[in-house]
């Protein structure tokens, strides 16, 4: 099973996670499917707001080629990410499941410390770097309610308006049918 991507302009893609309490087979079987829509959509990772949730939780699956020195292994699923320190800084183009044919540069944390909880509500830490902690990023600001949109430049927003309003009439659509 798969979930449908949520497109910009549903309204779940701007709410704020509820920390997630309850660990159990409901919880197993939400992030074995936002798994399978990560990888069906052959995106490198994806948050709950995406599938239509709030839950505080989002999972990673990182391309073997670009795996870096101690990566975890994946997919990782995050619940109740926090990243607790950062270092340094990058830019790279980014692009979303929830916007298709839009992407743009963002300036992010290089280097980033997370404390999580697994599926089965473990704590657990991670260091990450690279496209992975570029990756997390992503999808906790998507828990946050923050879009890639919000990064980009007021230039290049305002470039995109168009496709913009495209997207959302596609997500109406969506809704309805
Ligand atoms: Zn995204």
């Amino acid at each position: 099973m798969t979930f449908r991507i949520r497109i910009y302009g549903d309204p779940v893609l701007r709410r704020k996670a509820q920390p997630v309490m309850e660990f159990g087979p409901f919880l197993a079987q939400v992030a074995r499917e936002m798994i399978a829509t990560m990888r069906a959509a052959k995106g490198v990772g994806l948050a709950a707001q995406q599938v239509g949730l709030t839950l505080d939780l989002c999972v990673i699956e990182i391309p073997e080629g670009e795996k870096e020195d101690r990566l975890p292994a994946m997919p990782l699923v995050l619940v109740n990410p926090r990243i607790v320190a950062q270092a340094g800084e990058a830019c790279g183009e980014e692009g979303c499941l929830s916007f298709p044919g839009i992407a743009g540069p963002i300036t992010r944390a290089e280097t980033i410390h997370v404390v999580y909880q697994d599926v089965e509500g473990a704590k657990r830490e991670v260091q990450l770097s690279g496209l992975a902690a570029r990756a997390v990023q992503h999808e906790m600001d998507h828990l946050a309610g923050v879009l890639i949109i919000d990064r980009f430049s007021s230039a290049r927003r305002a470039g995109l308006r168009p496709a913009l309003r495209r997207l959302k009439l596609q997500a109406q659509e969506a809704s309805v049918g």
